[in-house]
């Protein structure tokens, strides 16, 4: 397997992502790969907003709820040491959009939670499943316990 060049972590806060953030990180670090981060804004409202518009992490919206958003995604990439460039805030669907800026920015691995889940969730399909499914390269979908 040749070495990973670009690593983009899906970024969701949920209890368990330090641990998915931290193996991103430690898979960036062993390849000496450029990290990117994603989150995916898919629960505020946005209505001058078409789906994949890029969200500037760099000018102020004047929108308090974008702002906390905002806020989040640049301390973990503080955390982790990624680039200001690198940080992806994008209004939409997490399934569609981790996919397609994947495709954008030429990501060699996807690094996603994941739920191990069963009955109703299972069927209606969890976004690791999806980017699994669609993604056009490798991607590592880190086991969330008690998920
Ligand atoms: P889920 O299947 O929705 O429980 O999420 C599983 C994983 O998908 C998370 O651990 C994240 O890596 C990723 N993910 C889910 N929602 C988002 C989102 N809004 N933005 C970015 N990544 C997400």
């Amino acid at each position: 397997m040749g070495a990973y060049q670009h690593i983009l972590l899906s970024v969701d806060y949920g209890e368990h992502g330090e641990a998915v953030a931290q193996r991103a990180k430690a898979l960036a670090e062993k390849y000496q790969a450029k990290l990117s981060i994603i989150h995916v804004l898919d629960n505020i409202p946005m209505p001058d907003t078409g789906y994949g518009a890029v969200i500037s992490l760099t000018e102020d919206s004047g929108y308090e709820l974008l702002e906390a958003e905002k806020t989040r995604l640049m301390q973990v990439g503080d955390q982790l040491g990624v680039a200001p460039a690198n940080r992806w805030l994008i209004w939409g669907s997490p399934k569609q959009e981790i996919v397609r800026l994947a495709g954008q920015e030429r990501i060699d691995l996807i690094v996603v939670g994941s739920h191990g889940r069963h009955g109703l969730a299972l069927l209606l399909g969890s976004t690791a499943n999806s980017v699994l499914h669609y993604a056009g390269c490798d991607v590592l979908a880190v086991r969330l316990r008690n998920g």
